[in-house]
């Protein structure tokens, strides 16, 4: 059974061209799926459907086999990365991970929400920084922190909106070393949308490339991009 499962979607805003066209893509549990395209293609428009920020106008969405499409966004088990981060400036790191947590009060005593922010500051190198505020840290780190956040949900999948765009090179390349160690090590679905190719080359198991929203080829990074 596949972890996520697009059939036939789109999405149409408006009377004009529909920003998402007929996509339909299955996702298997554990996989790492890049999209790629070019501005405007559709990329953010498909992962905030499937996040459930976004209405879906026609198709089907499946999560673990369930359908989704009238599901709240809270109610999906996915974590979304921002490439803003999203963080929230007047808690500290500790509380930014554990937002997510506090959100399902009922669910978590105080004593594991500790627990779970403090393995996911583990994982991030980010356990020093627990009681700082995300305006006393590097961009780097503000990453991790969106990444904790996302960790800590233990999410059915990952849902990162170009993550890295906003780092200098050094950063970028440390990020996607630590990222791809993540997903190696917790094994969860993840769809990544990017416009670096070597994101896209490093990162996935499969790049979807999408243009005008719809879905042109979906292909190994090795398939797509040494072809001759
Ligand atoms: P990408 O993420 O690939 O840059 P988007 O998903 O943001 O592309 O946008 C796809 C298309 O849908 C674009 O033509 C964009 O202008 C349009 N679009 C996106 N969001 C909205 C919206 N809220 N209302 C109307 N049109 C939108
Ligand atoms: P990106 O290139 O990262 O997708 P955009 O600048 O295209 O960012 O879009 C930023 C936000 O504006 C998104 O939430 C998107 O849904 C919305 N948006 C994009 N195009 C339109 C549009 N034509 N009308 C209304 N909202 C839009």
């Amino acid at each position: 059974m596949a972890a996520i499962t697009l059939r036939h979607i789109v999405k149409q805003y408006g009377d004009g061209f529909p920003a998402v066209n007929d996509v339909s893509l299955d996702i298997a549990d554990g996989e790492f799926v890049i999209l790629v395209g070019p501005s405007g293609c559709g990329k953010s428009t498909l992962l905030r459907m499937i996040v459930g920020l976004e209405d879906i106008t026609s198709g089907d969405l499946e999560i673990g086999g369930r359908r989704v499409n009238e599901v709240a966004p809270k109610d999906r088990q996915l974590a979304m990365v921002f490439q803003n981060y999203a963080l929230y400036p007047h808690l500290t790191v500790f509380e930014n991970i554990a937002f997510p947590l506090r959100l399902r009060k009922s669910e978590f005593s105080e004593e594991q929400i500790k627990q779970k922010v403090e393995a996911a500051a583990a994982t991030l190198e980010l356990g020093e920084h627990l009681q700082r505020k995300p305006a006393n840290l590097s961009g780097g780190q503000r990453q991790r922190v969106a990444m904790g956040r996302a960790i800590v949900r233990e999410a059915e999948a990952f849902l990162f909106d170009e993550p890295l765009s906003n780092l200098d090179a050094k950063l970028r390349g440390q990020m996607r070393t630590e990222i791809s160690r993540m997903q190696r090590r917790m094994g969860t679905t993840t769809v990544y949308v990017t416009h670096d190719q070597t994101e896209a080359m490093t990162l996935g198991d499969r790049v979807a490339v999408l243009r005008r929203g719809v879905l042109q080829q979906v292909a190994s990074p090795r398939a797509l991009y040494e072809q001759p």
